[in-house]
């Protein structure tokens, strides 16, 4: 049925390959950036998504706290970071993050995502503090926390290995990573962009470390400002590279950069064209990810509608105060209601199913 239907298209080999379930290379991924057949891309990705995960559309009900937004990293394209002296600069304790937590216990919330800039002045006990603080407000939640960036940080508090911390960070209410901190796998794009921080090869190693401990985590690419597509094909096959060895990654999310309020600011934004694309190449190379997500934060729902037809079969979820990009692209709390995710989803013509962290179905309809 499907055999027909890029004939006479530049990508007709490599849709063979997709019908056939053969692994695409390094040509592949950089004849699928260079072509502007977005519906040929699209029509393959939806494919290999339909395959793995048929009509179904994942959300889930979560909320994030950011619990710092001091940061002595300076990347060059975050609006999200403060100087200790900013009037913006905040850090919650413990005390403030359960208060968080408790402005929407009135929703049945399944995951609490926690993320943030590097505050230096934070010590070990702090990050164990925080997650046991969420569950004792909240015991059955998921914690989803601390990128690569914080946990280097983390260890760099604690005076410990990596193997060492994570264990203690689990015992403490940790469930997973949610794998951010990446950006993109490039050598030149990290000494340009964020020095300070690890570059691929380290990133890489702590994601390995914390799979063979037993700690899934998600893995991401930030798109959209100088990064070249060669850098973005060799991201991929490193991120499938490493799901070949531990199985340990849930879902691949390509983040979208905003310029507003960043050093980059002169860049032009993603299009609608190169959101779909995103999702669509990564669905297609990575053939060891079960699941892609479109972050309806980053893309705006409308886009994430059609990035369902187009490799996307989770849409993330409810969102509660979501801060990272709230000051650059919209000033206001980015959330959705249960039924309004919903409702996106069906409206897209896919059907709603609630997950958990893990992606077990915990309600459709
Ligand atoms: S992206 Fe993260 S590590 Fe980099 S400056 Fe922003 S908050 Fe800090």
């Amino acid at each position: 049925m499907f055999a027909s239907l890029l004939r006479g298209s530049e990508l007709a080999d490599i849709q063979e390959k997709v019908l056939e379930g053969r692994r695409l290379g390094f040509e592949d991924g950089m004849r699928l950036y260079a072509s502007s057949d977005l519906t040929a891309i699209g029509t393959m990705a939806n494919i290999v998504r339909e395959r793995k995960n048929g009509s179904l559309a994942y959300y889930v009900r979560n909320q994030h706290i950011n619990y710092t937004n001091i940061c002595n990293k300076f990347c060059k394209f975050c609006s999200f970071y403060s100087l200790p002296r900013d009037p913006s600069a905040y850090t919650l304790t413990p005390e403030q993050v359960q208060d968080r937590v408790r402005e929407y216990l009135h929703l049945p919330i399944t995951e609490i995502h926690m993320v943030a800039g590097i505050n230096p002045r934070l010590p070990y006990r702090y990050y164990l503090d925080i997650l046991r603080a969420v569950k004792e407000v909240r015991p059955d939640v998921h914690i989803k926390a601390y990128t690569m960036v914080e946990l280097a940080e983390i260890c760099r508090q604690a005076k410990k290995p990596l193997e060492e911390v994570l264990p203690q960070l689990m015992e403490a209410g940790l469930d997973s990573l949610p794998g951010g901190g990446a950006e993109v796998f490039s050598d030149r794009v990290h000494r340009e962009l964020f020095p300070l921080k690890q570059n691929g090869d380290e990133w890489l190693a702590m994601a390995r470390a914390a799979h063979r401990l037993g700690l899934p985590s998600n893995a991401t690419l930030l798109y959209g400002h100088i990064e070249e597509p060669e850098e973005k094909v060799d991201h991929l096959l490193r991120l499938r590279d490493l799901q070949d060895e531990t199985g340990g990654f849930h879902c691949y999310i390509p983040l979208e950069f905003h310029p507003e309020k960043t050093d980059l600011e002169g860049l032009p934004a993603a299009t609608g064209d190169d959101n779909l694309k995103e999702i669509a190449i990564g669905r297609l190379m990575l053939d060891n990810f079960d699941h892609i997500k479109a972050f309806w934060v980053m893309i705006s729902p409308q886009i994430s509608q059609a990035a369902l037809w187009y490799g996307a079969d989770d849409i993330d979820g409810t969102v509660m105060e979501y801060e990272i990009t709230r000051d650059a692209v919209t000033d206001t709390r980015q959330s959705l209601t249960h039924s309004q995710l919903m409702d996106l989803i069906r409206e897209a013509g896919r059907e709603p199913v609630e997950r958990d962290n893990r992606y077990r179905i915990l309600s459709r309809s």
